[in-house]
């Protein structure tokens, strides 16, 4: 067992210039313990700490989302990552553990769609089991759902984000690129709704002169139902979607949009630093919530980190790569080496894009074309 006083050093490579190079002296020392001091209580360099995993446990899906996976860019011929470059189960619950150590207190298991990924509810029970871990979320667009909300409740899974950027038939296929309305989705949400999980959050990429004119039959659909519909703008996430600012409806203006149907008035976050604004319905039929990342950038509250389905970790959602874990995992790697790792990318992370991306157009033509793909990280 190591004294707190032999950690000073680690503790002090946050506000040095040279901190890497402090830190690799005290690898070795490191490398002698059993416990990862170096991720207690990390910041990175804008003194933001790590609080929220997403893991995108396989990069395929079953939409062809024309924002996120257009289906004229990932056709039959498109080769997805092939099974052995793809995290196992042990590998990202290993990686779990070690962020819960520093500070990690909620996972969201996004993809692709997770869903599509075989025995998810394994997975879900190996995370629940870690210690620190208190909430498991997870992000998908309902189409599997009614058939496996059972297993992933009785796994532990807490909480269910469904994407659903249309009630209307028609919006729906077109928006998710394929040829299915939103019924298996409304069933999945009905069945987890019938399982308790709650409150179930229902999001919706909101873009001008696609799905604009169905806001207020998608909120008023869920009204009164317990669920929460959070209305998110639109985002230039890859380089896939053809992102243009005009295509952006501000939160704003969905706010006005809805109210000129449901009277709404502001409600105080649940908690410090929550993404969504939250609005509830004059009359008591529940909350909406709207997502300003264009308009409003929080990336100052920003927590969030991201492991890509093939093992790299990934600082900010418009990050141009990652941090490959798999690699020094499967070579063998001690925890001590990985909890290093994490904690060099932790503490050198500045990222701050959307902050950066509202200051101009100069930003975003110096930028484009290399980002990392929404579907290989989560949204
Ligand atoms: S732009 Fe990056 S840093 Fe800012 S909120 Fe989004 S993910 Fe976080």
């Amino acid at each position: 067992m190591v004294g707190t006083g032999n950690y000073v050093s680690a503790v002090v490579f946050k506000p040095v210039s040279n901190r890497v190079l402090v830190f690799d002296a005290c690898l070795d020392f490191m490398s002698k313990t059993s416990e990862h001091p170096f991720l207690k209580g990390i910041t990175d360099k804008l003194d933001r700490p790590v609080r929220d995993l997403r893991i995108s446990v396989t990069d395929r899906c079953n939409f062809r989302c024309t924002y996120c996976m257009p289906a004229e860019m990932f056709g039959e011929r498109y080769e997805f990552l092939p099974r052995p470059d793809i995290l196992t189960f042990e590998e990202i619950e290993r990686l779990a553990r070690l962020f819960a150590q520093a500070g990690v207190s909620k996972l969201r298991i996004t993809g692709g769609e997770p869903l599509v990924r075989a025995n998810l509810p394994e997975l879900v029970g190996k995370l629940s089991k870690i210690d620190g871990i208190d909430d498991i979320a997870l992000t998908t667009n309902g189409y599997l759902l009614a058939k496996n909300a059972q297993a992933l409740k009785d796994a532990g899974l807490n909480r269910l984000t469904i994407s659903l950027d249309s009630i209307d038939e028609d919006i729906f296929k077109k928006m998710s690129g394929q040829p299915q309305g939103p019924a298996n989705t409304l069933e999945g949400i009905q069945v987890a709704t019938e399982l308790g999980f709650s409150p179930i959050k229902i999001n919706v990429v909101v873009q001008r002169s696609v799905n604009d004119h169905t806001l207020v039959d998608t909120a008023r659909y869920f009204k009164g139902t317990g669920a929460i519909v959070r209305f998110i703008e639109f985002m230039d996430v890859g380089t896939k979607n053809s992102w243009e600012l005009s295509q952006v409806v501000t939160s704003k203006e969905v706010i006005e949009i809805i109210s000129e149907e449901f009277a709404l008035e502001p409600v105080d976050p649940n908690y410090s630093g929550e993404v969504a604004s939250r609005y509830r319905y004059v009359d008591g039929e529940g909350e909406i919530g709207v997502i300003s990342s264009v308009s409003e950038p929080f990336c100052g509250n920003c927590t969030r980190a991201r492991l890509s389905t093939d093992g790299k970790l990934v600082t900010c959602l418009f990050a141009s790569g990652g941090t490959d874990f798999k690699t020094a995992m499967r070579d063998g790697a001690a925890d001590d080496e990985i909890a290093g790792m994490i904690a060099r990318v932790w503490t050198g992370r500045d990222d701050r894009y959307s902050e950066l991306r509202s200051k101009g157009p100069e930003f975003q033509a110096g930028t484009a074309g290399d980002k990392v793909e929404m579907y290989y990280i989560g949204g």
